[in-house]
């Protein structure tokens, strides 16, 4: 444990990303998703081959970190990782008056697979890290508009200082967020071997899935990582798609390799929405 913790503070310090906690195990029954419905009606349609789902229309996926005020002596990285909060609520209003709707993780899943429906201007607002001011800043700010998001969670850093706690993963999931895995202690998926897998991907989402009381389907790779052997063992774990960052998607996985956007604390909400349209090649 030692030196999971120092591994973790050094990510904390370099990466402005990051954390430390440790797991009980509970055993809860996990509640029939809310999304179900659509769901199955989606499936009735076959499922689509990887060149279908690569040549479909891309849903803008934004990723946020911190969602503070810089620090005197902030570096780069923070500064690039941190969007203020001022600049994230000037952020939500412009997509609302913009015409955007927030979609969850089913809905893009469906979409892809089967074909489910969207609405006109779809987005996807994802938070990484489990920082707490993910819930005291931007849960408020984007009920205003009616959105949801999906949070991300190191599991190891709930309950910790500065980071979410089980009851507000519990009201996170329960307002209709999708509450879903990113590791354990954000250690990169390239470098798992062994038993990582099952401490990194199924012990994380069995923890989630304890806490919120639904199944937690979804996976983002620590710095946006990802190799060909995560593949199969994000399959075995259960997971049904896995969002990395700006890397090109995988042409035999494109739902294991889903491409999103970092929202730079330096941008402002012009070239957000600019930088969204470019990414992901919207009309
Ligand atoms: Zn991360």
């Amino acid at each position: 444990m030692k030196s999971n913790f120092a591994f973790v503070t050094l990510c904390a310090i370099i990466l402005t990303a990051c954390h430390s906690a440790n797991s009980e195990t509970k055993k809860t029954p996990i509640a029939k998703n809310t999304e179900k419905a659509e769901s199955s009606a989606a499936q009735n349609k076959p499922a689509a081959d990887a060149a279908t789902i690569l040549a479909r229309k891309q849903v803008p996926i934004l990723c946020y970190h911190h969602i503070k005020d810089l620090k005197p002596g902030d570096g780069p990285m923070t500064k690039t990782y941190s969007v203020s909060p001022a600049h994230f609520a000037e952020q939500m209003k412009a997509l609302k008056d913009n015409g955007y709707e927030t979609i969850l993780p089913l809905q893009l899943y469906n979409y892809l697979l089967y074909g489910g429906s969207l609405p006109a201007k779809p987005v996807i607002l994802s938070f990484d890290d489990t920082d707490e001011e993910q819930f005291s800043v931007a849960y408020p700010e984007m009920k205003k508009y009616g959105f949801k998001g999906i949070f991300f969670i190191m599991t190891v850093s709930i309950n910790r200082p500065h980071y979410m706690t089980k009851e507000q993963l519990k009201t996170l999931s329960d307002d209709g967020n999708a509450v879903e895995a990113h590791t354990w202690d954000h250690h990169m998926v390239t470098k798992y071997q062994g038993e990582d897998w099952e401490k990194q991907l199924v012990q994380p989402k069995k923890k989630i899935e304890e806490i919120t009381g639904k199944s937690a389907d979804y996976f983002a790779y620590p710095f946006g990582l990802w190799n060909k052997a995560a593949f199969p063992e994000l399959k075995k774990a259960g997971y049904k798609m896995a969002f990395s960052l700006a890397s090109k998607r995988d042409s035999t996985q494109p739902l294991y390799t889903v491409r999103r956007m970092i929202v730079a604390g330096q941008w402002s909400t012009p070239s957000v929405l600019k930088a969204m349209k470019e990414t992901f090649h919207l009309d």
